[in-house]
């Protein structure tokens, strides 16, 4: 009789168990299982041991040389740039917070150059330039005298229709929205033509030119002065004009997020200004060249919001409308919709974003 080896001894015991009691069997079988697992594990082992031995060393050497750069290794922790680096750091870190900020309480900084007004810069600073009307005028019929039947005469005359009928699309250039919900197109092309005067140029849609000289003549004609500034802008310009609104709100100790908030009444956020497309220009007078609400009480305030429409413009941002259009009241910012459209808003008292809703 040959002598039986553990494993067959353990494996005899266990099935004659088994087999005696029928409840057994179910304890037998994972014993027996795990059982032969782990003689065959060991069987394996030793029959391996070199390349077992060569596995355990790797491993060993791996942890003790990485050790080093584990802090939990280090000899003390609180000192090593490990672990406790990072949670340092980590302390840092705040999670930005929705804040409501009461805009009442706020005011931009005094006596550092920048005023409450959100555009005032654009015209005061070294920006931009501001343009008369009657230089403007006095440079076209220049221009149109050398060049010819020049298409920047500005001699076009709006010619009032009948809007009753007119059908109005989403789809015209005249009508496109741009506001913060809705940023510009990113197939939208900029035609730009020029505005020009004696001492520069400025820029905005060529399309719009004829009509935007007819109404400088049209005020220039009841003695109204109007001066243009800041028509077209680059995105690089807007971005330094909204930057600017930050970083004085921020100086304030305003966050990033209320400065944010803040400066979006005020400024566009780049991306989302009509003055952007070229459609939209402010105008102001020699005797008010701020940008604040009481341009509205100016000869040249009042004269353009009484006739802008007739010239196809609209005031984009009305007073008691800025739940709308999310831009406080400016009475300086007009938008060129086109003579038809301008008229069916002025009568009904409509904003852009209150016409567009209504277009297909
Ligand atoms: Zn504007």
């Amino acid at each position: 009789m040959s002598r039986l080896s553990l494993e067959e001894r353990f494996r005899k015991k266990l099935t004659k168990v088994g087999k005696k009691n029928r409840f057994c069997r179910y304890l037998v079988i994972p014993v027996l299982a795990g059982g032969l697992f782990f003689f065959h594990g060991a069987a394996y082992l030793r029959g391996n041991v070199k390349r077992l031995a060569m596995v355990a060393m790797t491993a060993l050497l791996f942890v003790v040389y990485s050790s080093f750069s584990f802090p939990i290794f280090s000899p003390d922790p609180g000192q090593g740039e490990g672990l406790s680096g990072i949670s340092e750091e980590a302390e840092d870190i705040v999670l930005a917070k929705e804040v409501e900020i009461d805009l009442d309480d706020i005011s931009l900084p005094e006596g550092e150059g920048f005023p409450e007004d959100g555009e005032y810069l654009e015209t005061h600073g070294d920006i931009v330039e501001l343009y008369s009307a009657s230089e403007i005028l006095e440079a076209a019929e220049d221009w149109e005298a050398r060049n010819g039947d020049g298409a920047e005469g500005g001699e076009a005359a709006p010619e009032p229709e009948d809007v009753g009928d007119m059908d109005f699309s989403r789809e015209d250039w005249r009508l496109v929205l741009v506001n913060k919900q809705h940023s510009i197109p990113d197939d939208y092309v900029v035609m730009l033509g020029t505005i020009r005067t004696l001492k520069g140029k400025q820029y905005i849609d060529e399309r719009i030119i004829d009509d935007l000289l007819a109404m400088l003549r049209a005020a220039e004609d009841e003695d109204v002065e109007l001066q243009i500034c800041s028509p077209y802008r680059t995105q690089e310009y807007q971005k330094k004009l909204f930057n600017n609104h930050m970083k004085a709100y921020m100086k304030k100790g305003l966050s990033y997020m209320e400065a944010f908030q803040l400066s979006s009444v005020a400024v566009n956020v780049p991306g989302y200004s009509e003055h952007q497309i070229g459609l939209a220009l402010d105008i102001v007078t020699p005797t008010h060249q701020s940008l604040t609400e009481s341009f509205a009480d100016t000869d040249a305030g009042v004269w353009l919001a009484e006739n802008c429409y007739k010239y196809g413009f609209i005031l984009r941002y009305p007073k008691g409308k800025e739940y709308i259009t999310g831009i406080e009241f400016e009475p300086w910012h007009f938008r060129y919709v086109g003579v038809e459209a301008a008229t069916v808003m002025t009568e009904q008292g409509m904003t852009l974003e209150e016409f567009w809703e209504e277009l297909e």
